[in-house]
């Protein structure tokens, strides 16, 4: 996001915003269609990008307008409190990306070719969240479900912290990289991969 002064003219504003559609339109064309909407629930909505229903979330004068209207503020009261739109809000999404949400629901207005009329993920009992950085050797054969990640997650079978992220790689193949404040969801029950059982026989 670039920075703006809270002392900025109603037209440094504007032309920041232009800057910001800009990044937002560049991301849309680089393939990525789908744009989510929390609800009142918390839950996400997948819309097309062109749902008239998604107006607000992708583009900046429309989402200006719906804060200045449903707020009854104005753009200066905006622009003073660091209250303008960015492409940061935006939550836009590949196909894939929107299928490695764990749970979701499709709008019905624009029905965008997802996988799921709707996807749920109910985190089992056994399930507590860890923070990544603070993982160890000791977590090696449990399940993971990255929260914002993949619906099966997999066993972590290497763990790879560096100066910036943790790399976790799972029996299914994949690793998944994780910046420091994040957090995974793990399962408590070890699974002791059939070799290592061998070995320790
Ligand atoms: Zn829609």
């Amino acid at each position: 996001m670039t920075f703006l002064s809270s002392w900025a003219t109603a037209e440094e504003a504007r032309a920041y915003l232009r800057g910001e559609q800009q990044k937002i339109d560049d991301r849309i064309a680089g393939g990525r269609r789908f744009v989510t909407a929390a609800r009142r629930d918390g839950r996400k909505t997948v819309h097309e990008v062109t749902c008239p229903h998604a107006r607000r979330y992708v583009d900046l004068d429309e989402a200006l307008d719906y804060h200045i209207r449903n707020g009854s503020i104005t753009l200066e009261y905006m622009i003073r409190h660091g209250l303008l739109p960015s492409s940061d809000g935006c939550r836009l999404m590949t196909r894939d990306e929107v299928e490695l949400l764990t749970s979701y629901r499709k709008c019905l207005a624009c029905a965008p070719d997802t996988l799921h009329q709707r996807k749920d993920f109910t985190p089992q009992l056994d399930v507590y969240r860890n923070q990544t950085k603070m993982m160890n050797s000791e977590q090696i054969g449990r399940h993971i479900y990255p929260l914002e990640g993949h619906y099966e997650g997999g066993r972590i079978v290497a763990i790879t912290h560096t100066f910036k992220h943790t790399d976790i790689t799972t029996d299914a193949g994949e690793t998944l990289t994780f910046g420091h404040g994040s957090h995974v969801m793990l399962r408590a029950a070890k699974w002791t991969p059939p070799e290592l059982t061998k070995e320790n026989n």
